[in-house]
């Protein structure tokens, strides 16, 4: 029995990938790379087409990767349990190695794999710092299981060794006679983002170097530029793990400078949000920290809530970024910040509704970095000042001085000049403008107002 399954979940690559190291280490055996498109998260509406598209794309370019080196990937679909047991007894395997992950589904789903394999006299290796570079839990401070603060956890974290970057195996055996079934394809797929990246190893690793040599160096400076689209855009293969965090840190680390600082600081707030998610799995759907909210109900909010989603608001960085996510699948952080906030405080609905629609198109949606960042916003998770609201104009002239970042998501107001295009209400004489773009939907001060009030009173 030398021959090993490696259940590949949120880690799709070859390189700096512990747990299939350790199965081609295992005495020169065999071994079965798997992946099971698990029925649970598409009944939980996981599986939405923007993921769909990019995790095509992964699996097929693990596969290409495997076959380089003598093997293939083998690709099953159902109750992620039964199909691994299905695997280990037609290979006859011996063991079975998996990533760790945070959050209440994988958590029941390593001891539903840990009894199952027990039961089958199968070994179950699960390996931490592959999806993290700091497993959740792996720094505590003295008095609680998880660090609900990000600075005292970000000064722990950074002073964590760093494990070795590993290499790809050069060869991988898999034995005859485990069937695959067909890898999918983007082209399968509707519903798409126009302008969704590729996603797979490859991609991704271009991505990660190019980043290297030419943006890292001015990310401190450049990251909050709407319009100069200056951060990384590796989020996407973060959260797929076609690259490695850990070799992300390393290879930032060799770049050096303040750009590479500030942008591993960013890297430890995804470390930072899964072991507060891996300690308080209900954060998920439940206000970390209650503010009593009475959130207006979804007859009240109907109307706000669908401007908001079609990026129809008045308030043009509001629907530039909204705009943004529906095209690319993806949106700029200092957007998402905007965009949670209006929500959640100046139109004063429900985090939840917000992280939903968010986890619908964002290509990186992700659970512990999608939920406990809407609750940041919205004041029921870590930040420190809860009732912070931010302003859509003042953050737009500042984050956006020129409007260049208005002009390309908002065609209606691509004729307008300079910072104007923040105030469209103020021009006059632009009938285009009066006609096609709609009046703001609510007024900043009567937002704000309504917000104080229902925290005063909660
Ligand atoms: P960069 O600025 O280049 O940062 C590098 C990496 O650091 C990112 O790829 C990401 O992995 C990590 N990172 C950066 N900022 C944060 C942060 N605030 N919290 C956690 N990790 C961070 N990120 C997701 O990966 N998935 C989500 O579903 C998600 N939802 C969000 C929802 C809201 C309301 C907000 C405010 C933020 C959300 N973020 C999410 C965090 C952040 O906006 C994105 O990670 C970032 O914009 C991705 O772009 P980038 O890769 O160019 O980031």
């Amino acid at each position: 029995m030398n021959v090993s399954v490696v259940l590949f979940t949120s880690d799709l690559r070859l390189h700096d990938h512990p747990p299939l190291r350790a199965a081609c280490d295992n005495h020169g055996g065999q071994v079965v790379p798997l992946f099971v498109r698990d029925r649970v998260v598409d009944a939980v509406g996981f599986a939405v087409p923007n993921r769909l598209a990019f995790l095509a794309d992964c699996l097929r370019d693990l596969d290409t990767g495997l076959r380089e080196r003598g093997g293939r990937l083998v690709v099953r679909s159902g109750d992620v349990v039964e199909q691994v047991c299905r695997v280990v007894a037609e290979a006859d395997a011996g063991e079975v190695h998996m990533a760790s992950d945070a959050g209440g589904y994988a958590h029941h789903r390593e001891q539903r794999l840990r009894r199952a394999l027990g039961a089958l006299g199968c070994r179950f290796h699960v390996h931490d710092r592959v999806t993290t570079v700091v497993a959740p839990g792996g720094v505590t401070p003295s008095a609680s299981d998880h660090f609900a603060v990000f600075t005292p956890y970000f000064r722990t974290w950074s002073g964590q060794p760093l494990r070795g970057v590993l290499d790809a195996p050069r060869a991988v055996r898999v034995p005859d006679g485990v069937a695959s079934e067909p890898l999918p394809s983007r082209e399968d797929l509707s519903g798409l983002s126009e302008g969704l990246a590729p996603g797979g190893e490859t991609a991704g690793r271009k991505r990660l170097t190019a980043w290297l040599r030419t943006g890292i160096a001015s990310y401190e400076e450049r990251h909050d530029d709407l319009a100069g689209d200056a951060t990384s855009r590796l989020s996407p293969h973060l959260h797929f793990g076609t690259l490695s965090p850990v070799e992300v840190v390393q290879r930032a680390r060799r770049a050096g400078g303040p750009g590479a600082a500030a942008f591993e600081r960013q890297l430890a707030w995804r470390d930072f949000h899964r072991q507060v998610l891996a300690a308080r799995p209900d954060a998920a759907r439940a206000d970390y920290r209650t503010r009593h909210d009475h959130w207006r109900s979804p007859r009240e909010s109907e109307a706000d809530v669908a401007a908001w989603r079609e990026g129809r608001t008045g308030y043009p960085v509001i629907d530039a970024a909204m705009r943004q996510m529906r095209h690319e699948g993806w949106m700029h952080n200092r957007a998402r910040l905007l965009t949670a906030s209006f929500l959640t405080k100046t139109l004063y609905v429900d985090w939840r509704v917000g992280a939903r629609y968010f986890l619908d198109l964002l290509v990186d949606g992700d659970l512990a970095n999608n939920q406990l960042n809407w609750q940041w916003v919205a004041g029921t998770g870590t930040d420190s000042r809860p009732n912070r609201v931010l302003n859509p104009v003042l953050q737009a002239k500042r984050y956006d001085p020129d409007g260049g970042y208005v002009r390309r998501w908002v065609p209606e107001l691509a004729d307008v000049v300079g910072p104007a295009v923040h105030e469209p209400w103020k021009l006059v004489g632009l009938d285009r403008v009066a006609a096609d773009y709609p009046d703001p939907i609510v007024d900043l001060a009567d937002g704000l107002a309504r917000f104080r009030e229902a925290r005063e009173r909660g």
